[in-house]
């Protein structure tokens, strides 16, 4: 693939934005299902990785478990909970056992994206980071893997006072692993799985460090190991199989957990604080620090391996304050009950700034896309917006099982357009779509983190039927999305719908 300056614009059936492991992993599929199809990933980092290179806070890792977590075809052959080395390695090697390296073009970012009916393609112009050339791609299809938040600007909140403060104030997403905390008063402000990673990780090593939290979160402790993985093993099973069994094993138990967060969550919680006590101990004080005030699973469970963060709060390397912040102070912070908190280093564990779409600017015909104007088929194509699939994962379960779906889906809908002549597919609504009620993405009380909550107003929206909703639902997509009749009427194929009656006329004549 070329990197020097362009004469002309570079084309490619298909483009990918971003190499992360949603990038990747549709690389992969395409390659498989498409092996015809040119392909381009653009990356504006100087390596792949996304997530996964851009956290390099102490002891950052995964809280899903890799066999799902992993891809589908490639198995995991750790432990099930991973650190972001050894995410970045299992991608390395995916990339490389399946010569996906020539296709990725490092330090690119994309400034703007535009339509053209008349030629039925995307031009898409990126900027080249080393020396700022201007670069533009033409592309048949768009499969945008830039994932859902800015890798550059994390989320910090507006807290007065900031600048009054002396000592180190940093975002855990923009961590430096040379900053030296050893013997150091750390606060950690959040308390989510960021904070939970962070926490043990720094606790031995760091005097004292305090987790200030706004409202506590739900923990799931247990060993990182996988029980069957093991045995399987031990009794010769082949790694393949090991993969395909443990994933079934893990999605099978997660929908039972599941449903029994929203029919049983007293006793699912009863059963998570005997988890904290195994490690923790009988008498482990729950009140007021781990009790969280909405009902487990609303928001992620944040995995504990080993109960670690649990085991420094016992061993008195750790504190917890369940307050506001009120304000910054000389030297530390002050909360809204008027507790002072010392700290030589401030680490802000408070979340993601929301991307969407990474910024990038999109044109149909010269029109500026609205986003919130568009509404989602199944939290991938959007209305308004040619040829163009979007991988968002799933939260409630591993990201990367719905990036394997998706990789199925949209191979299956470009070998449909080949197989049909169509150059152009739209997702438009149905007849019966006519009264649909146009809603928020998000479902309130469904899945709802603030990073999505503070922007809703910026994502494309959804109708009350299956079509037209993420629902974030593995159990569900897994049967309906491979199941999708291609030419139902919720897509149009060059302007069109592909009726049976014309199908048949054509099969016929
Ligand atoms: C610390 C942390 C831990 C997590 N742990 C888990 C977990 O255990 N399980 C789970 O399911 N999920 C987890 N998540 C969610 C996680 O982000 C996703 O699971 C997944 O890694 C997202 O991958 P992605 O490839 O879709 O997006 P990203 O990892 O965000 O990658 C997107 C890529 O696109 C590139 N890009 C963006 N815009 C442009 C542009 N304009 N031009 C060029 N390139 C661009 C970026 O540079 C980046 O490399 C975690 C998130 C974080 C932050």
């Amino acid at each position: 693939m070329p990197n020097e300056a362009q004469s002309e614009a570079t084309h490619v059936d298909v483009l990918i934005v971003g190499a992360g492991i949603s990038g990747v992993g549709s690389a992969y599929h395409l390659k498989e299902q498409c092996p015809d199809k040119s392909f381009v990933i653009l990356e504006m980092k100087d390596t792949f990785g996304g997530t996964w290179e851009t956290h390099k806070y102490p002891g950052v890792r995964s809280d899903s478990d890799l066999y799902t977590f992993g891809y589908r075809f490639k198995p995991w052959i750790g432990a099930p909970i991973a650190s972001a080395e050894e995410i970045l390695k299992y991608m390395g090697e995916v990339i490389e056992e399946n010569d996906i390296d020539d296709n990725i073009l490092y330090g690119q970012r994309i400034t703007g994206c535009s339509w053209s009916s008349e030629d039925s393609r995307w031009t898409v112009r990126a900027i080249r980071l080393a020396d700022g050339a201007e670069l533009t791609f033409t592309a048949g299809f768009l499969w945008m893997c830039q994932g859902y938040y800015d890798h550059e600007n994390p989320f910090v909140p507006d807290w007065p006072s900031m600048d009054q403060y002396q000592g180190m104030f940093v975002h855990a997403q923009l961590w430096d692993p040379d900053i030296d905390y050893a013997g150091k008063k750390v606060l950690v402000i959040g308390s989510g799985a960021t904070a939970a990673t962070i926490i043990p990780a720094m606790a031995e090593t760091a005097g004292h460090v305090t987790m200030l939290q706004r409202s506590p979160t739900y923990f799931f402790c247990s060993e990182n190991r996988n029980e069957l993985a093991d045995r399987l093993r031990e009794i010769g099973i082949d790694e393949p199989t090991v993969h395909r069994v443990v994933r079934a094993q893990i999605t099978h138990d997660q929908d039972l957990m599941t449903k029994r967060c929203q029919t049983e969550p007293d006793a699912v919680f009863e059963e998570l604080k005997a988890l904290v006590r195994h490690y923790a101990g009988e008498d482990f004080e729950f009140e007021p620090h781990f009790t969280p005030n909405y009902r487990v699973w609303q928001q992620r469970l944040a995995f504990c391996p080993e109960g670690d963060i649990f085991k420094a709060a016992v061993a008195g390397q750790l504190s917890v304050v369940t307050d506001t912040l009120e304000t910054f102070t000389e030297k530390g912070v002050r909360t809204s009950s008027g507790e002072e908190i010392e700290a030589d280093i401030v680490i802000a564990a408070t979340g993601f700034r929301l991307s969407v779409m990474g910024e990038i600017p999109f044109e149909v015909d010269g029109e500026a896309v609205d986003w919130h104007e568009t509404v989602n088929y199944r939290g991938m194509m959007f209305t308004g917006v040619p040829n163009l699939a979007w991988v968002f994962g799933y939260f409630r379960a591993s990201w990367t099982l719905r990036v394997d779906i998706l990789g199925d889906f949209a191979c299956n809908l470009l070998n449909h357009m080949d197989k049909i002549g169509a150059r152009r597919v739209d997702v438009a609504m149905r007849d019966e779509d006519a009264d649909m009620q146009i809603l928020p993405w998000i479902e309130p009380d469904n899945f709802n983190p603030n990073y999505l909550m503070r922007d809703i107003d910026r994502l494309p929206q959804r109708g009350d039927r299956p079509e037209w909703r993420h629902n974030q639902d593995y159990w569900r997509e897994r049967e309906d999305i491979p199941a999708t009749d291609l030419d139902g009427p919720e897509f149009l194929y060059d302007g069109e719908r592909r009726s049976r009656d014309a199908m048949q006329n054509a099969a016929a004549g």
